[in-house]
């Protein structure tokens, strides 16, 4: 029989050791110290931070700023858990304007860092320092209004955190990036970084468009500023501002996606969405938008104290703001493609494309990307223009192409709509008006034959009356086309799938579909990809063409 096991009593933690647990969750490389440090710094009202950092931060971090600063006898609180200024009821969480609220981030950089805390209040005629070694102690020093906070030696009483550091450069990365986000929230406050005493950023206050615009090229590079629209959607309760990339610029990676809420990054599947949605179709498959945007509204509208990282949020009116960005940036996106110049025949209007690399996105594309994109958009080549609404010319190294668009258009949804009834993988789109539709009595012989048939296909269609059908939501595919015509015309004797999706698709071409010059690009990148497939839609145009169309234009003597 093995010996009895020895039971540990249960013992309250020592403080330190506490804050040290309670550390973890907030602290886990010197990126999170800086970020808590700054954004207390912003939550006193500071103009202007100064930070320095060497060896990535892991031997120390120091943010000076002109806050309103803390009192001597405040000091010794300040560094204790549970410690904040900043609420003290429940309901100043639902109202929250600060950036910090919890009044855990000094007390857990003090258990695992070697600290030290300068700071003068306004108006006080004194400044006080409180430093790790001597905590208790409070040594007036000098300094001006504000407060210096340094770090140094981050992991030095906990070593099993300290392996998880990484090289410097990698830990500076994320310090620069905790930076960067800072200074994309305001730009109202001037930021200046130092690593190892080399100046790194330096990005005075700025207060118009121009200056702001500057900061994010400084930040986000000038070819995003360049290719980027600016953006401003005020409305009663709600602001959106800021830059987002045009179609014509997108990255490899999703790395420049700045979103803000009232001044607080976040990371957030509702929006996420709603701007991956603007952009889909917009950008080839696998491409990411570009953006730095900042979302106001009423703080009692989102709540933040979700994660102790505080980059989750929730929202109380989720839709709405969903559906509000995603209309704001689909506006924006629109305006952008639509055509300036002039007019030269009623029935074909030229339109410049963006596709073509120009110089200022060619210098920030790696032949990488050149080639990607050659390999998707780069067959048609350019859009020259679009004749009758409904076939784009366009011209490529290869010669050029008259494509049908509609047909493109038609094919494409047949397609791929098929192949999802086939794998059972329909997916739908429901209604956000559900509609109804009359049927005469053969139409309802019909319908109870077809019912599950249509079901099938994405259809939810209730019978709401002997006469009347109720459809709730339809196939994604049919986006932009009028599901209701197609139904009635699907509501005929008997007939098999693939009969089906022929009628489908004859429907579809018979429909007209009012496409915008986004969509115009969007079906050239999609069809270049599958040019194979719906060769129908396409013909590259030869020179017999081009003499033949010449030959029978009426000749005008001036
Ligand atoms: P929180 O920010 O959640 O309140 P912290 O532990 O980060 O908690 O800070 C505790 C308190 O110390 C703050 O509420 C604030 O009153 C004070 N404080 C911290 N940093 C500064 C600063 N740079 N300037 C002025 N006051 C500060
Ligand atoms: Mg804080």
């Amino acid at each position: 029989m093995s010996a009895p096991r020895l039971i540990d009593p249960i013992r309250l933690l020592p403080p330190q050791l506490a804050d040290q647990i309670a550390a973890g969750e907030v602290i886990e490389r010197p990126a999170s110290i800086l970020k808590e440090l700054l954004e207390n710094a912003l939550d006193a009202d500071a103009t202007r931070l100064d930070i320095e950092l060497s060896r990535g931060g892991m031997e120390s971090i120091l943010v000076s700023d002109n806050g309103y600063g803390i009192a001597g006898n405040e000091m010794a609180l300040a560094i204790s858990r549970h410690a904040t200024s900043k609420i003290g009821r429940l309901e100043d969480l639902l109202q929250l304007r600060s950036l910090g609220f919890r009044g855990e981030a000094l007390a857990s950089i003090c258990s695992v860092s070697q600290w030290e805390i300068s700071s003068r209040r306004s108006y006080a005629t004194e400044a006080f320092r409180l430093c790790y070694d001597q905590s208790e102690q409070l040594l007036p020093v000098n300094h001006a209004v504000g407060t210096t906070v340094s770090v140094r030696n981050l992991f030095f009483n906990t070593p099993a955190r300290r392996k998880f550091l990484r090289t410097e450069r990698t830990e500076f990365r994320y310090c620069d990036e905790v930076f960067r986000r800072m200074s994309l929230a305001r730009f109202d406050v001037a930021f200046y970084l130092k690593h190892n005493a080399r100046q790194i950023h330096r990005l005075p206050a700025v207060i118009d468009d121009i200056g702001r615009s500057r900061r994010v090229g400084q930040l986000c590079g000038e070819a995003f500023v360049r290719n980027s629209l600016v953006i401003d959607f005020p409305r009663r309760d709600m602001r959106l501002w800021g830059w987002i990339s045009k179609p014509a610029y997108s990255r490899q990676q999703s790395d420049l996606q700045y979103f803000y809420i009232n001044g607080r990054i976040v990371r957030d599947r509702v929006i996420n969405h709603a701007l991956r949605l603007a952009y889909q179709s917009l950008l080839a498959p696998g491409r990411h938008a570009a953006y730095v945007l900042h979302l106001e509204l009423d703080p009692a509208e989102v709540d933040v104290n979700v994660h102790p990282t505080k980059h989750e949020v929730r929202f109380r009116e989720a839709r709405q703001i969903h559906d509000f960005l995603m209309q704001c940036l689909r506006e924006s996106l629109q305006r952008d493609a639509s055509p300036q110049s002039v007019t030269m025949h009623p029935d074909i209007r030229e339109m410049p494309l963006e596709y073509a690399a120009t110089g200022s996105t060619a210098e920030t594309l790696s032949a990488q990307d050149v080639d990607a994109r050659n390999a998707t958009e780069g067959f048609f080549g350019n859009l020259q223009s679009i004749v009758c609404q409904r076939f784009a010319l366009t011209q490529s190294v290869n010669g050029m192409y008259l494509i049908d668009i509609h047909r493109a258009q038609v094919g494409l949804a047949r397609q791929r709509w098929q192949e999802a009834f086939e794998s059972n993988q329909i997916k739908q789109r429901p209604l956000l008006i559900p509609q109804t539709l009359d049927m005469n009595s053969a139409q309802r012989q019909s319908y109870e034959q077809q019912q599950a048939m249509l079901a099938r296909l994405g259809f939810e269609l209730t019978q709401s009356s002997p006469s009347q059908l109720m459809l709730r939501a339809v196939p994604v595919w049919l986006q932009g086309f009028d599901s209701r015509q197609l139904i009635q015309s699907l509501l005929v004797s008997a007939i098999d799938l693939s009969e089906m999706f022929d009628a489908i698709e004859t429907h579809l071409m018979s429909q007209h579909c009012e496409l915008t010059q986004i969509d115009f690009k969007r079906f050239l990148m999609l069809l270049a990809q599958q040019r194979d497939r719906l060769s129908t839609s396409w013909r590259k145009l030869t020179q017999a063409d081009l003499l033949a169309w010449l030959r029978e234009q009426p000749v005008h003597h001036d």
